[in-house]
């Protein structure tokens, strides 16, 4: 397979472009679904041939969120190049999410309640459909793709809007019908509001959008000024004491997590992903020494950034997508090639932008 120069771009152009496995092989549609965006993607064994963004539609209600996920796997259906197979479709969607019985028990910023979605999706396109939770598909992606690989026993913790975790015991991925790894909510009784119905949870101070929204909170700051964690970390760096305090209580709370995790499991790897991640060391090495300052006896876990940046769930979703397609007597591999020049661009780039080292 010859490397790619650039990333895949949302044109027909890009269909059967460099890095394609075989120009006749199987291919699967994959979809991250989130809040705001559908990321969608037509994948095939070499990795992901072309790419499209559209709206989730939220705010028009769960009949229109969900016809906005079948038209986007429609749309992408259309571009699937002539006498290439389709095997199956991808999802991975946000909420607490039974992977088992294919339902999203509840997804708040999608309004989707005990929703059935993976058999309403196999009605609609007539396809095996492979469904996940959006974190652990993510983690999915790390595991067999990305930061990882070769670890039996991790946890991929994604910190972005909210904060959640993918845990893998003994190469399975752990999920005990969606409630494993939901470590962003609970273990506290005073503090902001959560939407969980609790109050002080980790997720809304320590979450990427928490810490941006403790910040504006406590300044008067506007969300144009102030829209995320990447300007409270740089106010911090650039001597605002309130911006300090607040990425540092976000960081040790993270830290505490983490540990939580480890004296449970006693984790010896945990990748580090979303969005919060794109800070690079300025993450990670506070991070570190918070989680050594919450152990004792316990083995101190190597924190490890996700490789994948924000295309890890997507490429999770093709990993459900060919596992979906398997299990459906299709012939196709396990999972697909993930050219580093495909997604490290673009991420490189955020590093970059935010004074980070790359
Ligand atoms: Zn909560």
């Amino acid at each position: 397979m010859s490397a790619r120069t650039t990333p895949p771009a949302p044109s027909a152009e890009t269909v059967g472009g460099q890095g394609a496995g075989r120009p006749d092989g199987p291919v699967v549609v994959a979809l991250d679904v989130g809040g705001t965006d559908i990321k969608a993607a037509l994948v095939d064994a070499g990795g992901v041939l072309l790419e499209q963004v559209t709206p989730t539609r939220a705010q028009e209600g769960p009949e229109a969120s969900f016809a906005a996920v079948l038209a986007a796997i429609a749309a992408v259906r259309e571009r699937v190049p002539a006498g290439r197979e389709v095997a199956a479709v991808g999802l991975a969607v946000p909420g607490t999410v039974d992977e088992e019985h294919g339902v999203v028990v509840n997804a708040e910023n999608l309004d989707w309640v005990d929703l059935p979605v993976r058999a309403h999706a196999e009605e609609a396109t007539g396809l095996p459909v492979g469904f996940g939770h959006d974190v652990r598909a993510g983690g999915l992606a790390e595991w067999r793709l990305g930061a990882g690989r070769g670890a039996h026993n991790h946890a991929y913790v994604s910190v972005g809007t909210g904060i959640a975790a993918a845990v893998i015991l003994r190469g399975e991925p752990y999920a005990a019908h969606g409630w494993a790894g939901e470590i962003g909510h609970g273990g506290a009784r005073e503090g902001e509001p959560c939407p969980c119905g609790g109050r002080g949870c980790a997720e809304t101070f320590a979450s990427a959008a928490g810490m941006a929204r403790d910040y504006r909170r406590l300044t008067g700051a506007s969300a144009d000024d102030v829209p995320g964690a990447r300007e409270v970390l740089a106010r911090a760096e650039a001597g605002d004491d309130v911006a300090r305090a607040v990425w540092e209580r976000g960081v040790d709370r993270l830290g505490e997590l983490v540990a939580e995790l480890v004296r449970s499991l006693a984790l010896p790897v945990v990748v580090v992903g979303g969005g919060l991640v794109r800070a690079g060391d300025a993450l990670l090495r506070p991070l570190d020494a918070a989680v050594r300052s919450y152990l004792t006896i316990h083995p101190v876990p190597r924190l490890v950034p996700a490789e994948l940046g924000s295309a890890a769930g997507v490429h999770g979703a093709a990993l459900l997508g060919w596992d979906a397609a398997r299990a459906a007597g299709h012939d196709v591999p396990r999972q697909h090639a993930v050219s580093a020049p495909a997604v490290a661009p673009a991420a490189r780039a955020l590093v970059t932008a935010d004074g980070v080292t790359p």
